[in-house]
């Protein structure tokens, strides 16, 4: 393995990565570093091109050191492909859409889990806990439950039926709390205080390894582009662990040398329905404030107070990027034209992207002819009823 620690990006400390580590005593998520030179010398792009088509072929950048702590679904190296005809309809020339949706358990919280329950295994960790919207609570306990770890989730009422079906089929613990994921945050935190050192925290970015996962979007994006980088990304941001994982893959390429020249610019999608870091981006602010009352049919962005906010804006201010809120009634007609002109059906989470990148060619932020990707992040047959009959 070539991870070499663990970094606090706030205040600078060192953490060891051998053994199990939650926040920084500052309160900041941290970062994994590796031995980039170490890895240049290990792997080269040609090796990475002839290995399986799962995220596990970028093993070199990731945690875990035993092939047998490796949990896999197979997921990762999902199809980029160009949506030609909705593109030309709205003004761009070259947009691309990688599709998440093709991923086990439906959604790309799969990448994270796969990454993050992988090394809590390895670090001896028995039993796993987090609150959820949804989708990363189906995820992780699909993992979980594959890798033999028990896992126990919390998750609002409101959340999506399917996830809940998903938790319970995975054998999970589950608990059904009468408010918001920060509600069902406190009851996990209420547990893991009980449970004296059993259950390990693995809620969003409290712990450094599921943000790895992630990563692989962006390692993808670069190789599948013939390791070069588009122009702009756009994805839909709750916690904004893709995001933040995206950029960090992008600078670790651009130090192994296996990109060179621009970066790309990032955008943030939100609902305008929950927009904090929309908010705090147009201010130039370095933090989020809490969203008060969010809602959105993009329960997967659901995130008021994300706890990666100084990450996510230092990645959009860092790649010239920027942040902008649709609302749920253009995801939704953005959903269904997109559906019209490409045939596939999309997650709310993706279709805003769509709407993102609509609006900002229209405003002149997107030049026609730049090569834009955007994250379906998830799959659109986990949201019935978001096309009317
Ligand atoms: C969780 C989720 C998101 C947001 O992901 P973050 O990386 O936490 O911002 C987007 N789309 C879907 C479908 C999700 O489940
Ligand atoms: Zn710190």
């Amino acid at each position: 393995m070539f991870v070499s620690g663990l970094d606090c990006p706030r205040c600078g400390a060192q953490h060891d990565a051998a053994k199990p580590q939650n926040l920084c005593d500052c309160g900041s998520p941290l970062l994994t570093r590796y031995d980039l030179g170490a890895v240049h010398n290990a792997v080269t792009q040609a090796e990475i091109a002839t290995r399986p088509a799962d995220l596990w072929r970028y093993r070199e950048l990731l945690p875990v050191v035993a092939m047998d702590n490796q949990t896999s679904l197979g997921e990762g190296w999902t199809p980029m492909w160009p949506a030609e005809a909705y593109g030309k309809a709205i003004g761009l020339s070259n947009l691309l859409l990688k599709d998440e949706g093709l991923i086990p358990t439906g959604s790309f919280k799969a990448r994270g889990a796969a990454v993050g329950v992988s090394r809590a295994k390895e670090l001896g960790a028995r039993h796993v806990a987090m609150p959820t919207n949804g989708n990363a609570g189906a995820a992780w306990a699909t993992y979980a439950a594959r890798a033999g770890l028990r896992c126990t989730i919390a998750m609002p009422y409101a959340a999506p039926e399917i996830c809940r079906q998903e938790i319970v089929a995975a054998g999970a613990e589950l608990h059904l709390v009468d408010g918001l994921i920060s509600d069902a945050g406190k009851l996990i935190a209420k547990l893991i205080a009980e449970s004296q050192g059993e259950i390990f925290d693995a809620s969003t970015l409290k712990e450094p390894y599921r943000l790895e996962g992630k990563k692989t979007m962006g390692l993808e994006i670069a190789e599948q582009l013939g390791w070069r980088t588009p122009d702009v990304i756009i994805y839909p941001t709750g916690g904004g662990v893709g995001l933040i994982g995206i950029w960090k893959a992008f600078e670790e390429l651009r130090e192994l040398g296996w990109i060179t020249g621009r970066m790309p610019r990032l955008v943030a999608a939100q609902s305008s329905g929950c927009a904090p870091i929309v908010q705090a981006f147009s201010r130039g602010e370095k933090q989020a404030q809490p969203w008060p009352d969010a809602q959105t049919v993009a329960f997967g962005i659901t995130v008021p107070a994300p706890l990666g906010d100084e990450l996510i804006l230092n990645s959009l201010f860092a790649s010239g990027g920027t942040a902008i809120a649709v609302d749920d009634s253009e995801i939704l007609e953005d959903l269904a034209e997109f559906g019209r002109r490409e045939g596939l059906l999309l997650c709310p989470e993706g279709a805003a992207c769509l709407s993102a990148a609509r609006k900002l060619r229209a405003s002149g932020w997107l030049a026609a002819d730049e090569e834009i990707v955007v994250l379906n992040t998830g799959s659109g047959l986990k949201y019935p009823g978001t096309i009317q009959l």
